[in-house]
């Protein structure tokens, strides 16, 4: 048995545990970080094979929040940060059997076909709408009510797909896009609340603000090139992989986090403070002595499943991929989510001439595409891209990659969520329920949670 001492066990190395450790590292903390598998990162993984570079989990992220840039800022000499060009702005629906362009400016917003005309005469009442709801409005309620059933079907639908592979009937406003609420909250409705957010901006400019640029990152290399900088920072003096039984249990003031290493090692790690970056799900044998109704509330948390393929072309003959990518609204009734071209805004993905796409399947209506077999779903992406992308010629690549517990959903349920881990955090102080469960989902809210808590514990 190995006794350690540390100021913060940190569990879990995906990207939040890793920013977190690096940030506290950074500040002079004796920190341990403790990963169940044999290689940080999480679900981000990024993959070179044959010619292409593809991303078994995130694709993509956006450049939201100023810590997300502050953190390639300090990596810079570690890892590229790779922004996508305007062409990234372009952004396919899928509608009666072919793409539309989703409007970017005036004109085309009057000529899309994507909306009914009565909404968008609807839309021009918008500022004019009074605001109303209730706090518990789910998106589509607040869509409908304020934009009309058209901008749910083919832009919130579609969007919320590509986000939290989730429901608009049950994702809940405040919760799922709180920023958005806050418009109609704060300020009436979204376009009197976008203006008079960027009035306000203007008057009192936050700091660095106009480095939050909203733009679709990647890194030089895939993503995995980021989490490779992190591990390296943290060193592995202060990193355990392939953990196993890990357990955390409070003794005095202290907690003691004990686990087994891969040679059968165990350990025993006594520290002040304990933050858990895992998912809900993995949280009751992680806490065995946390109130089990409270508990329940945390780890029954809902997380949308979803299968990720990467499909790879050496010779690409078909539709011009000049967008991000594509999304499928449920409306339209097709097996796939949505179809990202990851070759077609970064550099180096697939052989020249090629393609690298990456088609996602599954999400919170379709939850049966998980138990699919590889044949299966192989042979429904394949017949997806032929109808979808027009493509004739068989695949050079095809990598599956399924998670069950992809994205958490932050639908009726995340009051309570919340409430709970706020209790949790209070009767075991010094004990930090982090992770993607709360503040959000994307790779932007990951880091900047890690920095709150980084700031909280220093
Ligand atoms: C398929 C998919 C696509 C996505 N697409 C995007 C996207 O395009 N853009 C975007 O911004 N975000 C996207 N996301 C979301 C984003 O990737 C995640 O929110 C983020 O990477 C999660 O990081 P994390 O560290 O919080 O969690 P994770 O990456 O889940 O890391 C948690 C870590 O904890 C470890 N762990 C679990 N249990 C234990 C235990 N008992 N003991 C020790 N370690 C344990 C796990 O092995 C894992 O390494 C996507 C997510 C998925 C799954």
């Amino acid at each position: 048995m190995k006794t350690i001492e540390k100021d913060v066990v940190i569990i879990g190395a995906g990207l939040t545990g890793l920013t977190l450790a690096y940030y506290l590292k950074k500040a002079g903390k004796n920190v341990l970080l403790v990963e169940q598998s044999d290689r940080t990162g999480g679900v981000i993984n990024s993959v070179t094979e044959n010619g292409f570079t593809y991303e078994t989990g995130p694709s993509t992220g956006v450049l939201s929040s100023l810590e997300i840039v502050e953190l390639f800022e300090e990596l810079h000499d570690k890892c590229e940060l790779e922004t996508a060009g305007k062409q990234a702005n372009k952004r396919y629906i899928w509608k009666k059997m072919k793409w539309e362009a989703l409007p970017s400016g005036l004109i085309s917003a009057i000529k899309t076909p994507l909306f009914t005309l009565s909404d968008k005469f609807r839309i021009l009442g918008e500022p004019f709408r009074k605001a109303g709801g209730y706090p518990d409005e789910s998106l589509a309620e607040l869509v409908v009510r304020r934009m009309g059933k058209s901008f749910l079907d083919y832009a919130i639908d579609p969007f919320l797909s590509g986000v939290y592979a989730g429901d608009p009937n049950k994702l809940i406003t405040r919760h799922a896009l709180p920023k958005l609420y806050a418009l109609e909250n704060n300020y009436g409705g979204f376009v009197r609340g976008t203006i008079a957010k960027y009035k306000e901006n203007k008057k009192h400019p936050q700091p660095n603000a106009h480095k939050i640029t909203h733009e679709v990152f990647s890194v030089k290399g895939g993503l995995k090139s980021m989490i490779d900088a992190l591990t390296l920072e943290i060193g592995q003096d202060q990193l355990i992989t392939s953990c196993r039984q890990t357990k955390i249990n409070p003794v005095g003031k202290d907690y003691i986090t004990t686990f087994t290493d891969l040679s059968g090692e165990k350990y025993e790690i006594h520290s002040p403070k304990v933050v858990t970056t895992v998912g809900a799900y993995a949280l009751p044998d992680l806490l065995p002595f946390v109130d089990v109704r409270l508990m329940k509330l945390m780890s029954e948390t809902t997380y949308a499943p979803v299968v990720q393929v990467a499909v790879g072309y050496k010779k690409w003959n078909s539709i011009k991929l000049d967008a991000f990518g594509g999304l499928i609204p449920t409306i339209e009734k097709r097996k796939a989510l949505g179809v990202l071209f990851p070759s077609a805004i970064f550099k180096g993905r697939c052989p020249e001439g090629g393609a690298l796409l990456s088609v996602f399947i599954g999400g919170m209506n379709k939850p049966e595409i998980l138990g699919m077999s590889d044949e299966e779903i192989s042979q429904l992406v394949r017949d997806e891209l032929r109808i979808t992308m027009k493509v004739e010629t068989e695949p050079d690549l095809l990598r599956i990659h399924r998670y069950q517990h992809a994205i958490a959903q932050y639908d009726i349920k995340t009051e309570k969520r919340l409430e709970s881990i706020e209790k949790v955090e209070k009767d075991f102080p010094g004990l930090i329920l982090a992770g993607s469960f709360r503040d959000g989902i994307g790779m932007s809210d990951r880091v900047k949670q890690a920095r709150t808590v980084a700031n909280q514990i220093l």
